[in-house]
Order: structure tokens, then sequence, then C-alpha cells
């Protein structure tokens, strides 16, 4: 028999087994994509919760109908001088705690009762997921993810586009340190927030704005790099590609510990067709060189949009070179690792862009594949080998440029054939 609780209800049903607050982990129903494919409503811990009707916990917490604008006319964020700031200027309304309601079956298994509430809970669950993945296979500190939060159905406006308010969206956005998952409107297969995949490319943004950017709101060199009049942004190029390739690497890893197994379409079953297969980083892909000419000498504005192609070139290449679960845990950690590092003989991404804040061509795909290489222990010497000829043969780089400096490339590091050499 299915006993019906309102959310209160279920919340003083832990509290008399014992607890003042919600005792973890928490087992609920979430909506989890299995082996074949299809989304079902599975069993699952949360381990992190500590309030299981607002949904709060280690990794996040929720607001409910915040209001956000992204204005480049608004006199208070103009004025604003920090992130802080910023962050209080982009946010016209801060919203309030979501309620969740359950009904807990006989085993004690709390079903959501509402669709919000399976929407929640799935979003919760796919976050812990996420942080899990990088606070252990990735080894990225847990100090140094602490809870975030998610702003859920907000009204988001980017204001200079369009009033209309955001919509189909799950995102990472810097200016606010938050996430939010918008409301749908056209979407039609499973909604963003419920693809572990997506959300995890989307926590790897904020694990990559805390490591390379300081957890800056407007990152020193996102600042420093972009520039008008169309003039060439090849540093802003560079490191674009590399947030948006490395999350699509880290969701890969990531997926091969799910019940769905190791998905290298980020985007499968949220959306279909063309915008799925561009992103499919099991297929071979090449730079061209019309691609890496617009990434040298075009400026973002008309670059914008090819960071996903390099980006999915680049995590391609890392996913090729790494066949087995114990490869894809060293890479993972040396991409985390490579994220900042103040060690001279092999900086970190955060160090060669603060390096490179007045000259941003110093900022290079190579200078960061290095840097990639460099963070893969030394005594993974096939690994190192086979990452070194899939980034100079899929990125078409130089294996000068590569083997230059501590644990890098190997200088016996050849191209392989798996790509057209194009002229350098
Ligand atoms: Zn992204």
């Amino acid at each position: 028999m299915v006993r019906k609780l309102t959310a209160a209800a279920a919340l003083a049903t832990l509290a008399v087994s014992c607890a003042p607050e919600t005792q973890t982990p928490v087992k609920v129903r979430a909506l989890v994509r299995s082996s074949d494919g299809q989304y079902a409503p599975l069993e699952v811990e949360l381990k992190t919760v500590t309030d299981i009707v607002a949904l709060e916990g280690t990794v996040i917490r929720f607001q409910g109908g915040a209001n956000i604008r992204l204005d480049s006319r608004d006199p208070e964020a103009q004025a604003a001088t920090t992130d802080e700031a910023l962050e209080r200027a982009l946010v016209k309304e801060e919203g309030h705690r979501v309620t969740a309601s359950y009904i807990a079956d006989e085993a004690g298994v709390l079903w959501p009762a509402d669709f919000h509430t399976w929407n929640l809970v799935t979003t919760y669950y796919n976050f812990e997921r996420a942080w899990d993945y990088f606070t252990t296979t990735a080894e990225v500190k847990k100090e140094e993810l602490p809870q975030t939060t998610v702003y859920y159905f907000p009204e988001f406006v980017l204001a200079d586009s369009s009033e209309k308010p955001q919509r189909d969206n799950a995102l990472f956005f810097a200016p606010t340190r938050s996430f939010m998952v918008l409301p749908f409107e056209t979407v039609q297969k499973a909604p963003l927030a419920i693809n572990a995949s997506i959300l995890t490319h989307e926590y790897a943004h904020l694990v990559f704005n805390r490591r390379v950017y300081d957890g800056r709101g407007i990152p020193e060199p996102i600042a420093a790099w972009t520039i008008g009049g169309g003039s060439p942004t090849p540093g802003l190029n560079v490191i674009k590609s590399l947030d948006e390739g490395l999350a699509d690497f880290h969701a890969y890893v990531a997926s091969c510990r799910s019940s769905f197994g190791c998905n290298t379409r980020v985007l499968d079953s949220s959306f279909e067709g063309r915008p799925v297969e561009d992103r499919d980083l099991s297929q071979n892909w090449c730079m061209s060189k019309e691609l890496r000419d617009l990434m040298f000498s075009g400026n973002f504005s008309v670059f914008s949009g090819r960071e996903y192609q390099v980006g999915t070139i680049l995590a391609s290449a890392l996913v090729k070179a790494s066949g087995s679960d114990a490869d894809r845990q060293v890479l993972a950690r040396a991409v985390a690792a490579a994220y900042s590092d103040t060690n001279p003989l092999k900086y970190g991404l955060n160090q060669l862009a603060r390096n490179a804040l007045n000259r941003q061509e110093d900022f290079s795909l190579g200078a960061a594949a290095r840097s990639i290489v460099q963070h893969i222990p030394a005594g993974n010497v096939d690994l190192k080998q086979r990452v070194c000829t899939r980034l100079v043969t899929h990125l078409q780089l130089s294996i000068e440029e590569l083997s230059a400096g501590q644990d890098a490339c190997p200088q016996s590091t050849t191209t392989s054939d798996a790509c057209p050499p194009i002229a350098q």
C-alpha cells in the first residue's frame, strides 16, 4: 500500500526516526537513464541532502521564483565594482526556497508526488553525482566546491538580445555564480536537468570557473581579452574552447560510472539529429585549416559557436586516448590538475592565462594541451604517449611545442593517420 504524505508529513516521519534533521542517505525515486537508454523512476540515495523538503544539502540549494536580468544599460550593474555587487545587481528578486512533496512507500522510499518534485529530486541527484565525480574521480578538494545556488525556473532575461525570458536550458552562470534550471517551452525530449550528462557538463563549468578563473563572476582573462572592432581574440577563442571541450570530456568520464554506461553523446536524449551528432565524442574529429585560421585571427563575435567544434575535437582526442577505467581516471585527474598549477615548470591554465593577460595570443591551444600532458604522472608512459599522439594529430598541434618542458610529450611523438595533415 502506498501512503500519501505531504512534504511536511514526510519530514515529520523522518524526524521521529530519531534525528532532528533529515537523515542521510535518503532513499528516493528519481528519473534515471537505465542501460536501455530509457528514463525510469529508479531508487537512488541522496547522500548529501540536509533538508529533503527544501532539497538543500552540501552540493546545492534551490531557489524558486527568482528574477535575474543581465542588461548592459542597467546602471546598478554598471556601477558594480565587485563580484558581490554585480551579483546583487543582476538578481532582481532572490525568490524563495522550494517545497518538495513525497509519497512514502512501505519500505520508506520517498516517491516524488508531483512533476516539480520529480524534476527537483532528479536535478539534486544529478548534481550530487557530478560533485561526487569531481571530488573523487577527478580529485578536486571538497572545500573548492561548496554549496552552490540553483535558481529553479527563474525569470531570466538577457536584455541585450531579447526581453523575452530565456527557456529550455540548464546552465552555469558565472556572473551570479549559480546554476539555473529554466522553464521548458519547446524541448520535447528529456528536460535538460534530468539529463545527467548535461548537468555534469554544467557542473564542469563551475569547476573550471573556480580553478581557472579563481571563481570570479567576470573572469579577468575574459574581461581583458574581449575586444570589439573585429580584432582577433585568439586567447578568448581558445579558453572558451577549452571550457566547453573539457566539460564534455568530464561528462563522458563521469557517465562511465552511471547505470546507462559511458555516454559519448552529451546532448543525446534531450536533443536529436545534428546538434547531438556534432558533439559525439566517439567520432573522428580533425582540426581544419579554416577552423584554425578563424581561431587565430577571428574575433569572438565571429568565432562564437565554434568553441564547441574545437572543444569536441579536443574532448574526442582525450576519449580516444583513454580506453580503460584506470586511464580515464588518470586523465580526468590530469585535466583537473592542469586547471591551476603555480609550478612554473608546468603552469596550469589559470597561470598561463594570467601571464597572457596583455598578450592573448600567448594563450595558445598548444600551451594548454601541453599543460594537460604535463599533469599526467610520469609513470603513465603509455597513456601519455597516446594522449600526445591524439592531441598533435586531431588538433594539428606542433610536436615541438608539446614536447617542450618537464613531463611534456616525448620527443619521439609522431602523428597518426587519423587526420590528414593541414599546412602549418
Ligand atoms: Zn557548456
